[in-house]
């Protein structure tokens, strides 16, 4: 076993540990990146392969690079492929020159036994830094699902790839976010029955009055609101990069033949008890959909912005589907022919490899460790690119730099 002396010791190379790297650099500050796998290594083996960026290109803007996205013709209001982004991530890696060890994953990081110091074990070195930044992700462990018992294929939403990967027959995806209802549009497009169960969701524009909602939410200040300000649509944004970007609207979905559920409650020998809850989730969604046209409506009138005028609602809006008055309670898997399950129920992150007081005691305090803009009261100790970290940019790139350059700062000052 070697032991190795950083100043600083980043673990995690996605976009959140890069920034981080442009920022100690500028500032002068020794450190070393330890990535797992290889650069990128969520947006290559943890995501499907047809998703695109969901954000436009021009929002490709980690801090000192100005490479916006890896081809320089890229249109900036495009929505580049996944291949891009990974693409984009090296080869910003490699402009900041990025002190980068891939392949060497952090199995433990607790404080130096009779020293101010923390140490990193991996699996052949030890590594003892005055400063760690733990980078390793918004979205690392699936959230727990319910079991249904053998003869159903059962995936995550970060284990799906495509529908060749499914057995034939209908699918169910459980979960209405911005994974769940891609999955489910691609899954429809493939002609697959599908059955989609929605929970409680938010939604805002792909695009309104001629602009992305990327360019709204920074617009009417949302992007750089604390959760402690926010007042909107949270995360779920059903909406897709993929040919060109647009909304997924689930009425769509359901005239195209999806069929919608409320909430799965319970699921046991292959039947699934569903929630009456649908009705409920549609309209808070087209509640929370108004509100963000309304408010966009508000920030164009207050700073007279110069946007294309408001659009006019459809004259023939889509129906409800049938489903919103009847709503399904039981789906029995057998009986509707579903060989496979995809749970788009989310992810959280996973810190029971950090040996230090900075989390609380219940399982989900335990995930989520206590921090003023990513700063603990451990000394030396630092998260990055947790979601809401700062603000509600934090988990997305174009957050990565200004949450980054803060903490360079904060570790400089030690
Ligand atoms: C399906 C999906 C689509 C998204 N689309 C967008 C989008 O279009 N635009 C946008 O701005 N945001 C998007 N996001 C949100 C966010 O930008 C991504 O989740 C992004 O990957 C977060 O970057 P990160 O660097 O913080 O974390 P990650 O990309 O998760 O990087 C963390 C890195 O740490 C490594 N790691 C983990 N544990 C260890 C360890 N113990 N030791 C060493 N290394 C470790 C991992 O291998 C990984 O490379 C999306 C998220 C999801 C789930």
């Amino acid at each position: 076993m070697s032991v190795e002396q950083v100043e600083t010791v980043v673990i995690g190379g996605g976009q959140a540990g890069l920034a981080m790297s442009y920022h100690l650099s500028r500032l002068g500050c020794e450190h070393l990146v330890l990535e797992r796998g290889q650069l990128a290594e969520r947006w290559r083996s943890e995501r499907w392969d047809s998703l695109h960026f969901q954000s436009p290109n021009w929002n490709m803007n980690l801090p000192g690079w100005p490479g916006m996205t890896a081809d320089p013709l890229a249109d900036p209001d495009a929505f580049s492929p996944l291949r891009e982004v990974t693409d984009y991530i090296e080869r910003y890696a490699a402009a900041i020159r990025a002190p980068v060890r891939t392949q060497c994953a952090a199995l433990s990081l607790a404080r130096k036994p009779g020293s101010g110091e923390l140490q990193v074990q991996t699996d052949g070195t030890l590594f003892v830094a005055r400063n760690v930044v733990v980078a390793t992700g918004p979205y690392q462990v699936p959230r727990a699902t319910a079991s249904l018992g053998a003869g159903v294929f059962e995936l995550h939403s970060t284990g799906y790839r495509n529908p060749g990967q499914l057995p034939s027959g209908a699918v169910l995806v459980v979960g209405a976010g911005n994974s769940g209802v891609q999955i489910a549009e691609e899954l429809c497009r493939a002609g697959r029955r599908v059955f989609l169960s929605v929970s409680s969701h938010e939604r805002i524009r792909r695009s309104y009055r001629g602009k992305d909602c990327i360019w709204w939410l920074i617009a009417t200040g949302s992007a750089d609101s604390t959760l402690r300000e926010w007042k909107g649509a949270r995360l779920s944004r059903l909406m897709t990069g993929v040919n060109g970007g647009h909304d997924i609207d689930l009425r769509q979905l359901a005239a195209d033949g999806v069929v919608l559920l409320g909430r799965v409650r319970a699921a046991r020998d292959g039947r699934i008890e569903i929630a009456d809850d649908l009705a409920a989730s549609v309209a808070h969604g087209d509640e929370s959909l108004q509100a963000f046209t309304l408010r966009c409506d508000e920030v164009v009138r207050a700073q007279q912005l110069d946007v294309e005028p408001a659009e006019d609602s459809p004259e023939d809006p889509l129906p409800d589907p049938p489903e919103l008055k009847e709503p399904i309670r039981t789906l029995d898997l057998a009986r509707e022919g579903i060989g496979a399950v995809i749970w788009a129920n989310g992810a959280h992150a996973e810190f029971s490899w950090i040996d230090l007081p900075v989390f609380g005691e219940s399982p989900a305090s335990k995930r989520t460790p206590v921090h003023e803009r990513g700063v603990t009261s451990e000394a030396g100790l630092y998260f990055l690119g947790l979601p809401w970290l700062h603000k509600w940019k934090s988990g997305f790139l174009f957050g990565a730099d200004e949450d980054a350059g803060y903490l360079a700062g904060r570790i400089v000052l030690r």
